[in-house]
C-alpha cells in the first residue's frame, strides 16, 4: 500500500516517504571507530582527520568528506580519564604493593606517567568518537542533502 495514492491518508502529511536505503548506505562502525583511532579519515582512511593536535580537519584532504560535523564536545576528554585511571591505578597499586617505594618517588613515576598517557590518548578517543559518528551519521554526518544544515542553507525560517 502507498501514501498518497488512494483514499488513506497519510499518517505525516506533507513529509515525502523514500525506501531508498539500501545495505550500501550502511557504514562500518567497527572499521570507522578503529579509522578515527588510527587518526585517519574515516571514509577513507587516508591520515588526514587531525589538522593538528586536537583539532578535527574541517574536510578530508584525501576523498573530500565533510568531517566539520563532528561533536565530540567533553567525550574524549572523559573516555581518556576512564581509560588512563583504569591503566594507572592498578600499576601504581601493583608497584606499591610489591616495592612500597616512598610517596615523592610515586609522585616523580605517575605524575608525568599520567599526564603523557593522558596527552597520547586524548587525539586516539577523539578520532574513535569522530569514526563513530561517522559511521553512525550522527549530527550532519548522513551525506550531502540529507542533513538538517542543508535543507536549510539560508538560515531563514
Ligand atoms: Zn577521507
Amino acid at each position: 500500500m502507498q501514501y498518497g495514492s488512494g483514499n488513506d491518508p497519510a499518517p505525516y502529511p506533507g513529509r515525502v516517504w523514500t525506501n531508498t536505503y539500501t545495505p550500501a548506505d550502511r557504514r562500518p562502525v567497527l572499521r570507522s571507530i578503529l579509522r578515527g583511532v588510527s587518526l585517519s579519515c574515516p571514509k577513507c582512511g587516508r591520515r588526514t582527520l587531525f589538522s593538528s593536535y586536537l583539532k578535527i580537519s574541517q574536510i578530508c584532504a584525501a576523498c573530500g568528506e565533510e568531517l566539520f560535523h563532528h561533536r565530540a564536545d567533553d567525550a574524549p576528554p572523559y573516555f581518556t580519564i576512564f581509560i588512563a585511571g583504569h591503566i594507572i591505578v592498578p600499576l601504581l597499586i601493583t608497584v606499591e604493593l610489591v616495592y612500597g617505594p616512598p610517596l615523592w618517588l610515586h609522585f616523580l613515576i605517575w605524575l608525568p606517567l599520567t599526564i603523557l598517557l593522558s596527552l597520547a590518548l586524548l587525539p586516539v578517543v577523539k578520532g574513535a568518537i569522530v569514526g563513530l559518528q561517522w559511521a553512525l551519521k550522527m549530527h550532519g554526518f548522513e551525506g550531502a542533502g540529507s542533513s538538517n544544515e542543508t535543507l536549510n542553507p539560508s538560515g531563514s525560517q
